[in-house]
């Protein structure tokens, strides 16, 4: 068959790829959302003008965005109210770990303390002395530890919430930041009360607990306040997803990935989410392959960026927690032990350094790409023709590979979830 009628019924298999300009139809396609918007336009306007180079720069400056977007996350309260707990459970790290916030019936939080997420160093937890611990009033503690900076306020409780939590929610809320109640250690009144009542119920005590804390909270002046029950020792359990569905919702779009990407698996739900947050980028990625393999930048014109692949996929696993040190941060949460954990996972990426060499390996054996990668060297070759059909190659192996080893990697994530938590459903 002619080589350009074999490469156009190519081409009619990637509904993708209708237009012969696939890359451009595709980007104008996209969904224009706030943080995204000015590099689609970008991009756009850059391959409008036959201007590759800039295309590419404008979405690598997207993702350089995207892994830098700062988030503060300011975590207060009284003195052994299990602010530093939490602060340990959000970054998943062990109480006894090095990299811990010290934790300890005695009063441990006397400064304004930052703990980096070990994943993801533009996300900072901070963990603030209780107002009470100060010798501040509400404004000026908020000065003290300077609120500007910081993205939201949680206030924790292991009890009802007293007048110093209220005047400093009130002083936030003035200040133009969101806060939220948290009231903690919510597996311990659920074990205690489970001790004391014969006819136990789990969700009427939770009722129970949740209504003292709003009925406590509306006896000083707040009308319809939400208090999130936690236990962080089970973030799984309890209200913490409300949280971070609350959270998500009221954060700016481009901070709502960051906290997404950084928070623990704490439910399949929360897996799901990830995998959505990372399959939308995927389409930057390969036209960003696209434009850099029709780009002759020396080491980079090929059908894929192998690169590029490795880099977005080792992001993937840490997303994931797949990684070996987060895999062994979770061995140590939970009690499982790492190689139960790494036994339960599937996938050819899975507990491996990815490489050039594996994914290549892993590439070579995907007839489908590897027919169009070899397809894309040749078609460069076509006069005219060669170079939009080598970027509409690009952009679509580099879309299904991302999406393949992305859709591996997120069953892996859940087959790990349900081992580590001890559940039984088959995924
Ligand atoms: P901080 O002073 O506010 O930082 O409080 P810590 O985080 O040091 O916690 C004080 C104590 O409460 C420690 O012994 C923690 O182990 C314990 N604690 C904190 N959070 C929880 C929780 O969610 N459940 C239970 N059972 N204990 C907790």
């Amino acid at each position: 068959m002619n080589p350009v009628r074999k490469t156009t019924r190519l081409f009619q298999q990637y509904h993708l790829l209708e237009d012969l300009l696939g890359v451009a139809v595709t980007i104008k396609q996209c969904r224009m959302e706030s943080f995204d918007d000015w590099m689609v336009v970008d991009v756009k306007e850059a391959l409008q003008n036959n201007d590759q180079s800039l295309a590419a720069e404008n979405i690598q400056r997207y993702f350089d965005g995207c892994n830098n977007t700062p988030l503060n996350i300011a975590i207060t309260g009284e003195s052994g109210a299990g602010k530093s707990t939490f602060v340990n459970a959000f970054r998943s790290i062990d109480n006894k770990d090095e990299r811990a916030a010290p934790t300890g019936v005695v009063e441990t939080t006397i400064e304004l303390t930052s703990y980096p997420h070990p994943n993801y160093p533009s996300v900072t937890l901070w963990d603030l002395p209780g107002i009470g611990t100060t010798s501040f009033p509400a404004d000026k503690y908020l000065e003290h530890v300077g609120f500007e900076k910081f993205d939201f306020f949680i206030i924790i409780s292991d009890t009802r919430f007293r007048e110093n939590d209220v005047k400093l929610a009130q002083e936030i809320q003035k200040m133009g930041k969101k806060f939220y109640f948290v009231r903690s250690k919510i597996d311990n009144d659920v074990r205690s009360v489970k001790r004391s009542q014969r006819e136990f119920n789990e969700e009427t005590t939770l009722a129970q607990i949740r209504e003292y804390c709003i009925k406590g909270l509306q006896k000083q002046g707040f009308e319809s306040p939400q208090v999130f029950l936690v236990s962080s020792f089970d973030l799984h359990l309890y209200d913490f997803y409300l949280l971070e569905e609350n959270l998500e919702r009221e954060l700016p779009a481009h901070k709502r990935d960051v906290l997404l990407l950084s928070l623990p698996n704490v439910s399949l739900e929360i897996i799901n989410k990830k995998k959505e947050a990372l399959q939308a980028k995927i389409k930057y990625y390969a036209t960003l392959s696209a434009v850099v393999g029709a780009v002759p930048v020396p080491g980079m014109s090929s059908a894929v960026d192998i690169g590029m692949i490795v880099g977005v996929v080792t992001q993937y696993k840490v997303v994931f927690g797949l990684d070996i040190p987060s895999l062994e941060r979770l061995a140590q949460t939970t009690g499982v032990p790492l190689d139960d954990l790494r036994a339960v996972m599937i996938s050819p990426l899975a507990a491996k350094k990815i490489t050039a060499d594996l994914v290549m390996k892993l590439l070579s054996q995907c007839i489908t790409t590897a027919s169009l990668m070899a397809v894309e060297e040749w078609s460069r070759f076509i006069p005219i023709f060669g170079i939009p059909a080598a970027m509409c190659i690009s952009f679509a192996c580099t879309y299904k590979i991302l999406n393949t080893f992305l859709n591996m990697l997120a069953i892996d994530a859940q087959r790990v979830f349900t081992k580590a938590l001890g559940l039984d459903t088959a995924v």
